[in-house]
């Protein structure tokens, strides 16, 4: 081509991604059709289709990179075939593994609005309105549960990412030395010391995931037996935080369950965060899963102390029913957030001097990203349609569901009542003459979950209870009703069933 024939195209850019407006309306036309069709089709498909990976892989085809591109149009009738025949709905109402949520048509249409305006929420000048309603929704979460409305707090992917920024606020927060500027050093000949960490056995994996990420080591970590209820012994704490002063080591923070992963159990809050107080040290609150159940009136006692902490993660995919990814971060004070983590690199300007008003908060200075995508809009939308009663309504009946499911396996023959807290119930499918032969019966209930699982035809998870095998249900899901409980009592009867007798045979037991 010539230098006039480029200019020339240069000047009447023709780009492939480029998507003219009346195309892109036929286009998303087609697949809010296809979206609204599987919406209405998904209670009638299996929970799962259970292919395993190497049907998968042989479904979608080893293919090299296309060399040219293809019509939109038949890559969104691909990709829709692909995703609503070979996938694992979580928002089926039969889908009750892990905490995973059934997640809100409206959050999908905020997710669609969000990519097509496409802010980018690190600075106020990149996404004005964006960081506004961000700000907002971080305020909107904390008068949900009651947590105080002047907090500060961020939008991140999800529990991990949310406990993550809690501890690296309260580290710096705590650490009397300069820890940005120094890492982690001791004086010299005091190499033995550690920045301990206080945890009941049983918190989720991140706090070992930041132990170590972050350059303590696992070894920080103070896994606090728990009592009769599950719940941290707090009297143990109080023991293990004396000894390690003791010790010469430097207790920093202490990470109190709202719920925790496996059974729901909350811990004794309250007291946690008195001895937090007297030993001056930094009060988490892990509630990713539990803590928006903390807006039930009828809860008040059983979160009792929350309020004192420094830091809160929650998880709005979890149990405010947000699409994935969205976790969320509160703290007492937005300082605790920016101390930790501002950087004011010199090709930034976003101090906002040149602008009437408040100083412009810039999330990238409250966390660990720079270019932030716009999470908080779905959680925004999905708040002002349900307002705080939807959500309280919500909430209450998973719970409601949950604990009418305890009752009635607690009177069903053949099936064992482990643990029942907020909206997780566990149990086990126990066969006469084995109720005391626990080694059979963890076999038994394991092979049970894996062929539930399969089937498709409900999801649970599990979990292990003093030794104990059992099925786990959690319900954070919004469709899930009465029939779905009576359904899966019949489904593990049968299927335990049929499982036992296999296992007789193979046995060579005639049972
Ligand atoms: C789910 C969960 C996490 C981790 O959250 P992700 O969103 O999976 O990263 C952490 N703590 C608790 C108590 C959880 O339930």
């Amino acid at each position: 081509m010539n230098n006039f024939a480029v200019m020339e195209r240069l000047s009447q850019r023709n780009a492939v991604l480029n998507v003219q407006a009346s195309e892109f309306k036929t286009l998303a036309y087609e697949m809010v059709d296809q979206i609204a069709a599987f919406m209405e089709e998904l209670p009638n498909k299996k929970v799962t289709s259970g292919e395993n990976p190497n049907a998968i892989k042989a479904i979608l085809g080893e293919r090299n990179l296309p060399t040219s591109g293809e019509a939109p149009n038949e890559i969104i009738g691909e990709a829709t075939n692909l995703l609503f025949n070979h996938s694992l709905f979580n928002g089926h109402p039969r889908f009750w593994g892990y905490i995973t949520s059934s997640a809100a048509p409206l959050g999908a249409l905020a997710d669609l609005l969000v990519a097509s305006v496409n802010a980018n929420v690190g600075a106020f000048a990149l996404s004005p309105m964006a960081t506004e309603i961000e700000k907002q929704t971080i305020q909107w979460i904390a008068e949900l549960i009651g947590y105080q409305k002047n907090c500060g707090g961020i939008f991140v992917s999800g529990g991990n990412m949310a406990n993550f920024t809690g501890f690296l606020a309260a580290r710096k927060h705590k650490i009397s030395t300069d820890i940005r500027r120094e890492g982690i050093v001791f004086e010299k000949g005091e190499e033995a010391k550690q920045y301990t960490i206080y945890c009941a056995k049983g918190t989720h994996t991140w706090i070992e995931k930041a132990a170590e990420l972050f350059g303590h080591g696992t070894n920080a970590i103070r896994w606090i037996n728990t009592n009769r209820k599950q719940q941290l012994d707090t009297l143990a704490l109080e023991n293990q935080i004396e000894k390690d002063k003791q010790e010469g080591h430097i207790p920093f923070i202490v990470i109190g369950n709202a719920g925790s992963v496996s059974t729901g159990i909350i811990d004794e809050l309250d007291k946690i965060s008195v001895i937090c107080k007297i030993h001056n040290l930094w009060f988490h609150v892990d509630g990713a899963y539990g803590m928006p159940a903390a807006a039930l009136p009828e809860n008040i006692n059983l979160f009792k102390g929350y309020k004192e902490a420094d830091s809160i993660a929650l998880d709005p995919h979890k149990w405010l029913y947000s699409p994935i990814e969205a976790g969320c971060v509160l703290v007492k004070n937005p300082q605790y957030l920016t101390e930790a983590f501002s950087f004011k690199p010199e090709y930034y300007k976003f101090d906002g001097e040149q602008m009437d008003g408040d100083t412009p908060v810039n999330f990238h200075e409250y966390g660990m990203q720079n270019s932030r995508g716009f999470r908080a809009l779905k959680v925004w939308m999905m708040l002002k349609q349900a307002g705080k009663e939807g959500y309280i309504d919500m909430i209450r009946e998973d719970i409601s569901l949950s604990k009418k499911l305890f009752e009635l396996i607690d009177v069903t023959s053949n099936l064992e009542a482990c643990t029942q807290n907020l909206s997780i119930a566990t149990f086990r499918y126990v066969p006469e003459e084995y109720s005391t032969d626990n080694e059979y019966l963890n076999r038994l209930n394991e092979k049970l979950l894996e062929h539930l699982q399969q089937d498709g035809e409900v999801f649970l998870s599990n979990a292990i209870i003093d030794g104990n095998y059992c099925l786990r249900m959690c319900i954070v899901n919004f469709r899930t009703s009465y029939t779905d409980l009576i359904a899966l009592i019949n489904i593990v009867l049968k299927e335990g069933k049929k499982l036992h007798g296999n296992m007789q045979l193979q046995l060579g037991i005639n049972a």
